[in-house]
């Protein structure tokens, strides 16, 4: 046992060893990242079921390492958080998601909003609407057409100064969504306070949702206490059309996912405006 023991010990610290090196890995080329211009963002359909149209598109960001190839955000989000780059990083999506979505409006057709991600650690921090001020006043985009995504831990981890910070951008007339949501704690007290226009329920219901019953109760739940607060329900990872018959049927109004498109190149983007 004693053996084992230590065994097990060592293996822990390996695995310790190995993630602390990869953060100090990714750390030092995150500095070196924005000097070379190696992120890029994709944009994943949002589709609205009743119209069957692309109401707006999630950015997400990517990062082309020279040496480690593609990144994505889940590996390199979290050493940007811990090393304070994520508002250097945060500021480069919001300006570059802006510009794009200013190139997408097309005389006669209905415009189309961008989505961008919010991290708790720029959201939380003062300056962040200072900061949102400055970026669309330089891209000119209309604040109509932008969506802030925020996490439900990030909202509820300072619940009453995220309720100030949202009235501010909401006056603006920025959209705002609660991303995640079914995954952190959310005080649904607070819920009705904050003045959200969108509600996405996690992937990890809707994964489940033709099979486990428990999910899909919880599912329409949600759906069912959105409506009443007012907001918009989008179920995000739709993976598969029983999936979306289902949420269909239980009266969710948007949807996003693999079923319909896959993050996609600003070029793709504007071919799928084309044909529509
Ligand atoms: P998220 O905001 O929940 O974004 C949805 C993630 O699910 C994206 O992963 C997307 O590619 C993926 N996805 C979409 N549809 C499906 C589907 O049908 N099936 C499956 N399996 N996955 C699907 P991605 O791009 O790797 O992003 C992961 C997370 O990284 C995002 O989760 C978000 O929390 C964060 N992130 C991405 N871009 C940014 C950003 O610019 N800023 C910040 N702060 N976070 C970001
Ligand atoms: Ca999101
Ligand atoms: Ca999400
Ligand atoms: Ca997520």
């Amino acid at each position: 046992a004693k053996e084992q023991g230590r065994n097990a010990f060592s293996f822990f610290s390996e695995e310790l060893n190995r993630e602390a090196r990869e953060r100090r890995h990714l750390e030092g080329s995150l500095h070196r990242a924005f000097a070379n211009d190696e992120f890029f963002l994709e944009y994943q359909p949002q589709i609205e079921l009743r119209s069957g149209r692309i109401f707006s598109f999630e950015a997400l960001v990517r990062w082309q390492h020279p040496e480690d190839g593609l990144i994505y955000p889940n590996r390199f989000i979290p050493v940007a958080e811990e090393t304070g780059l994520i508002r250097r990083l945060g500021e480069w999506v919001l300006r570059t998601a802006c510009l794009q979505c200013r190139q997408w409006q097309q005389p006669g057709l209905p415009p189309v909003r961008v989505a961008v991600n919010v991290s708790g650690h720029q959201f939380n921090q003062p300056g962040f609407i200072d900061m949102v001020d400055r970026v669309l006043e330089e891209t000119e985009l209309d604040p109509e057409l932008l969506e802030l995504e925020l996490t439900e831990s990030s909202l509820m981890a300072g619940a009453q100064e995220s309720i100030m910070t949202l009235i501010d951008l909401k006056v603006r007339g920025i959209h705002l969504a609660i991303d995640d949501f079914g995954t952190g704690y959310s005080s649904l007290s607070y819920l009705k306070h904050f003045p959200l226009d969108r509600l996405k329920i996690d992937r990890s219901f809707v994964r489940d949702i033709v099979k486990d019953l428990d999910d899909r109760a919880i599912v329409e739940a949600i759906i069912a206490m959105a409506h009443s607060l007012g907001l918009r329900v989008l179920a995000e990872g739709v993976e598969h059309e029983d999936e979306l018959e289902l949420l269909k049927e239980r009266g969710c109004d948007e949807v996003q996912g693999f079923y319909f498109a896959h993050p996609l190149l600003p070029a793709a983007v504007e071919e799928n405006l084309k044909v529509r």
